[in-house]
C-alpha cells in the first residue's frame, strides 16, 4: 500500500502556494489553446549513475538550460505519461490508478535503456505538484489539470549509446472536458500506409518517437478530412491496432465486446484496462482478441458491429462516427454502451459515483 499523498509529497521540497481565483482558471481553458498554460512549479529530479535520484525539488516552472549535444535531442530518449487530478463536488482533489501509470513509465524506462523511479517518487512528484498548485485543478464539470511526468536522457554527448545521466521533471496544464455539449462522433481515417511501430518496435513504451512517426500520417488523414488515424499490425498489414494516441473498442449487437490484445505493439492503455473491468462487471463479455479490418467492415455493414469506441486519458471514450481506409467508407451511430462507459468511468473519477475498483487517490 502506497503512503498518503501528504507523505510522498515530502519526496519533492519546495515550492510555494499562490492562490489563482477558479475564475481565471476557467478562463484559460475556455481562451486558449489545449496544453499551453502552465501551473506554477515543476517537479524536478535527477540522476547520475554514481548517486542515483538525487535533487528531487519542485522548482518554478520554467526553460531548461541545455547544452546542444544532449542526448535527447539527438536520439530521443525519451519517456512521458498523461494523467489528470480530478476535483470532487466537495473540493477534495483525486488522480485515476497513479500506480498503472508509474508501473508503465517504468515499463517504458526498461525499454528505452533508462533507469527506473521509485513508484514512491513518481507519485510523490504528481503530489508536491497538485498539492501545491491546487487552485490550477479546475472545478468545471468534466474539466481536470493534465499532469505530464516525462524523463529525459541528458548527457552532453554525440554518440548513440545510452545517456549516462536523466531528468525526471512532471507539469500541468488545465484542461476543459474533451467534447464541450454534446457527444460528437469522430472520423477515422485506417492507414494502410504507414505502421506506428512493428513487432519488436517500442509500440508498448510511451517514448516520443512513437508520436514523431504518428505526425504525418495524422497530417495526410486530417487533409482527407479525417480527425484520427487507426493503425494496423505491421507484420500482416490486417489486424486493428489502436490509434495514435487511444485503443479502439468494437460492441456487438449481442453485446459482446471485443477490443485488440496487447501482443506487445500496442501501448496498454489505462482508460482500456479499466473499461473491461466496467464492462465485465455490467455483463458484457469482453474479449482480448484478435480484429480483422476486412471482417470488421463486413459485420459493420450487415449490422452485428454496432458501436465502435476510441479511449484514452485525455478523451476518456470518444465515439467513432465513420471509419475508412482506400477501399472503404463505413458510418455509426453513436450507440449506448459507448454513452454509458463514458459516464461510469467518468463519474468515478469525479467522484460523483462510488469508487467501487479502488482506483482514486487523494492527492
Ligand atoms: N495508445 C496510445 C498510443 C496512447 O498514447 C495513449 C495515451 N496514453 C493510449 C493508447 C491510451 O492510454 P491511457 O488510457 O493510459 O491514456
Amino acid at each position: 500500500p502506497l503512503g498518503s499523498a501528504a507523505e510522498l509529497a515530502e519526496y519533492f521540497p519546495g515550492g510555494e502556494y499562490r492562490p489563482k481565483p477558479a475564475s481565471e482558471v476557467s478562463d484559460l481553458i475556455a481562451n486558449s489553446v489545449f496544453g499551453t498554460n502552465f501551473s506554477n512549479h515543476m517537479a524536478s529530479a535527477e540522476y547520475e549513475p554514481e548517486t542515483g535520484w538525487t535533487n528531487q525539488a519542485l522548482l518554478p516552472y520554467g526553460p531548461l538550460q541545455m547544452d546542444p549535444a544532449t542526448s535527447v535531442l539527438h536520439y530521443g530518449q525519451e519517456i512521458f505519461e498523461g494523467m489528470k487530478a480530478y476535483r470532487f463536488p466537495d473540493g477534495s482533489i483525486w488522480t485515476f490508478r497513479p500506480a498503472y501509470n508509474a508501473a508503465r513509465f517504468n515499463a517504458s524506462a526498461e525499454r528505452m535503456a533508462m533507469p527506473t523511479i521509485p513508484v514512491e517518487q513518481f507519485i510523490g512528484s504528481l503530489a508536491a505538484l497538485v498539492r501545491t498548485d491546487r487552485d490550477w485543478v479546475p472545478s468545471m464539470p468534466g474539466a481536470s489539470l493534465y499532469l505530464r511526468p516525462m524523463m529525459i536522457g541528458t548527457e552532453a554527448r554525440i554518440g548513440v549509446s545510452p545517456s549516462r545521466s536523466y531528468r525526471y521533471l512532471c507539469i500541468a496544464t488545465p484542461v476543459g472536458p474533451y467534447f464541450s455539449g454534446d457527444f460528437s462522433p469522430v472520423s477515422i481515417w485506417v492507414t494502410q500506409k504507414y505502421h506506428r511501430v512493428g513487432p519488436g518496435c517500442t509500440g508498448t513504451a510511451k517514448t516520443g518517437g512513437n508520436y514523431a512517426a504518428s505526425m504525418l500520417p495524422q497530417k495526410e488523414a486530417a487533409a482527407l478530412g479525417y480527425q484520427q488515424v487507426c493503425y494496423l499490425d505491421a507484420k500482416t498489414g490486417k489486424n486493428l491496432e489502436e490509434l495514435g494516441g487511444m485503443n479502439v473498442f468494437v460492441v456487438h449487437q449481442d453485446g459482446r465486446v471485443r477490443t485488440p490484445a496487447l501482443t506487445g505493439t500496442i501501448l496498454a492503455g489505462g482508460t482500456r484496462s479499466s473499461i473491461i473491468t466496467l464492462l465485465e462487471k455490467q455483463g458484457h463479455q469482453v474479449e482480448e482478441t484478435q480484429i480483422n479490418l476486412e471482417e470488421l467492415v463486413a459485420q459493420i455493414e450487415s449490422g452485428e458491429v454496432v458501436e465502435i469506441f476510441a479511449c484514452g486519458t485525455a478523451a476518456v471514450v470518444a465515439p467513432i462516427g465513420k471509419l475508412a481506409g482506400t477501399e472503404f467508407e463505413v458510418e455509426l451511430p453513436v450507440g449506448p454502451v459507448t454513452m454509458q462507459t463514458y459516464k461510469s468511468l467518468t463519474d468515478i473519477q469525479f467522484g460523483l459515483a462510488p469508487d467501487t475498483e479502488g482506483w482514486m487517490y487523494q492527492l
